[in-house]
C-alpha cells in the first residue's frame, strides 16, 4: 500500500506551487489527470498586476505574492521569464476618465506607486496605441512571468525535494472514515494518506464532492488570441479601463460589454503578442465562436491601431475559477478532517500562485505566521453571502 504525509490533486500553477512548499518537509504526491500546467495555468495570460486589485485585502494578498516573486527565480533555480516591466491601464473614454482618477487615488491610497499619465506621455511609452487613448494608469510594480515554465519550475524544484509528481493520473473519490480523510483512489491505485489538498482549479467542485464537501467554483471562460512572432511592439503589459468593470463585475450583468471583452495586451519573450480576453459563464464548453474572437480583435485594433496588420497564428481558451467575490478559497473542510482547499483564483492565480503555496503550508501546519491572509480567505465567508 502506497503511503503520503500530503496528496495535492491538480498540476496547475496553484498545486505545483504548493506541492514545493510542502514538500519541503513531508512526503507528497501529486496528482494532475492530465499533463503539468496544461489547463487553465497553461492557457492564460502572464500579468502579475497589483494595480488591477481591489484596494484592502485583495491588493494586500498581491504584494505578498509579488514579494516572493522578487526572488523565486534564484530560489527555483531556473527562468521563470519573470520581469518588472510594469503595468499600464488605458483609458479609451471621457467616461472612464473620472473612475480611472479615483481608482489612481485609491490604489495610492493602499500603498501603490500608481501614477496617471497624460495622452502625451501614454504615447511616448506605447507608441502603438490609438490616438484617441486619453491616458492611463501606470504602476511601476506590475510584472509578468511565463506561467508555463512557472508550472514546470515549481513542479522540477518539488522533486528536488523528494515530491512525487504523477501526470496522467486522475484522481477518481476520496477516501473518509469517521469524518476523516484517509486516502485517494487514483485510475492507477490507492495512496493512504491523512491530508489532501485540493488544487484543482476550475475543477475544484468535482473533487470536493469526492469527499462530500460542499464547494461552488464556476469555470468562467476566458479566450485570448496568439500572434506571429515580432519585434517588441509594447512596453510591459496592457489593460483597458473596460477590462477592469468586466473583471470586478460578478456576473454577466446587462451593462457589462459583451462577451465580457477587456483589453489584455502582452508579449511573450520570444515575441508572441498575446491579445485578450473575454468573460463569460458557458460552462466547460471550449467552442468559442468566431463573433467572440473577432470582437476581441476589433477592441484590440481599436485600441492599439499597430495590430492591425499582425497575423494571428491561433487562439487559447481557458477557465477561470470563479468564486463569486474576486478572491481564492484557502482553508480547511470543516466536515472532514484532512481536506484542504487551495482553488477558486479567477483570473489572479498566476499573480497568486507564490503565495498560495505559502499560505497551505502554513495552514496545515497551524503556524500563526500567515493567520491574518488566511482568515479573508476562509470557505465560510461565500456560505454566508
Ligand atoms: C484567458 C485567461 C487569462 C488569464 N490571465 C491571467 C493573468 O494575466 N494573470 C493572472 O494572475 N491570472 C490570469 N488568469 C488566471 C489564471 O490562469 C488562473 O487563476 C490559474 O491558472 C488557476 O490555476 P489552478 O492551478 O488553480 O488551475 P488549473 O491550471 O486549471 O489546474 C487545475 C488542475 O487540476 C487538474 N485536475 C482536475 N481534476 C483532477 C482530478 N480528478 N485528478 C487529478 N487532477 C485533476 C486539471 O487537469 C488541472 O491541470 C487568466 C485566466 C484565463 C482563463
Amino acid at each position: 500500500m502506497e503511503t503520503a504525509d500530503a496528496v495535492v490533486i491538480g498540476g496547475g500553477v496553484i498545486g505545483t506551487s504548493i506541492a514545493y512548499r510542502l514538500a519541503e518537509h513531508r512526503k507528497v504526491i501529486l496528482l494532475e489527470r492530465g499533463e503539468l500546467g496544461a489547463q487553465t495555468s497553461g492557457s492564460c495570460d502572464k500579468a502579475i498586476f497589483l494595480q488591477s486589485k481591489k484596494p484592502g485585502f485583495p491588493i494586500k494578498l498581491a504584494q505578498a505574492s509579488r514579494e516572493i516573486y522578487e526572488t523565486l527565480e534564484e530560489e527555483l533555480d531556473t527562468s521563470i521569464e519573470f520581469k518588472k516591466n510594469g503595468g499600464m491601464i488605458v483609458i479609451e473614454s471621457e467616461a472612464h476618465l473620472a473612475s480611472m482618477k479615483k481608482f489612481v487615488k485609491e490604489r495610492n491610497k493602499a500603498g501603490l506607486d500608481v501614477k496617471l499619465l497624460d495622452d502625451k506621455e501614454v504615447h511616448a511609452w506605447q507608441p502603438g496605441l490609438s490616438g484617441d487613448i486619453l491616458g492611463a494608469a501606470w504602476c511601476a510594480q506590475d510584472a509578468e512571468v511565463n506561467p508555463l515554465l512557472l508550472s514546470q519550475a515549481f513542479a522540477q524544484a518539488a522533486k528536488r525535494r523528494g515530491a512525487d509528481i504523477r501526470p496522467h493520473t486522475e484522481a477518481t473519490d476520496i477516501l473518509c472514515e469517521r469524518g476523516k480523510v484517509v486516502g485517494v483512489q487514483t485510475r492507477h491505485g490507492k495512496i493512504t494518506t491523512g491530508t489532501i489538498v485540493n488544487a484543482a482549479g476550475p475543477f475544484a467542485s468535482e473533487i470536493a464532492d469526492m469527499a462530500g464537501v460542499g464547494l461552488t467554483i464556476m469555470p468562467r471562460r476566458g479566450a485570448v488570441l496568439i500572434t506571429e512572432k515580432l519585434e517588441p511592439l509594447i512596453h510591459g503589459n496592457i489593460l483597458c479601463s473596460q477590462y477592469i468593470a468586466a473583471k470586478h463585475a460578478a456576473s454577466d450583468t446587462a451593462d457589462a460589454p459583451p462577451y465580457g471583452i477587456g483589453l489584455s495586451l502582452g508579449q511573450t519573450e520570444s515575441g508572441n503578442l498575446l491579445i485578450g480576453g473575454s468573460r463569460e459563464f458557458k460552462g466547460f464548453d471550449k467552442s468559442v465562436g468566431p463573433e467572440v474572437l473577432s470582437a476581441i480583435a476589433r477592441h484590440a485594433v481599436r485600441i492599439a491601431p499597430v495590430l492591425k496588420n499582425v497575423k494571428l497564428i491561433r487562439s487559447m481558451v481557458g477557465f477561470r475559477p470563479f468564486t463569486g467575490d474576486g478572491l481564492p478559497i484557502i482553508d480547511k473542510a470543516k466536515e472532514v478532517e484532512g481536506f484542504f482547499i487551495a482553488a477558486g483564483h479567477e483570473g489572479d492565480g498566476i499573480a497568486l500562485a507564490p503565495i498560495t503555496g505559502h499560505l497551505v503550508a502554513s495552514l496545515i501546519d497551524n503556524k500563526e505566521q500567515y493567520k491574518d491572509l488566511l482568515k479573508p480567505l476562509q470557505l465560510d465567508r461565500l456560505q454566508a453571502v
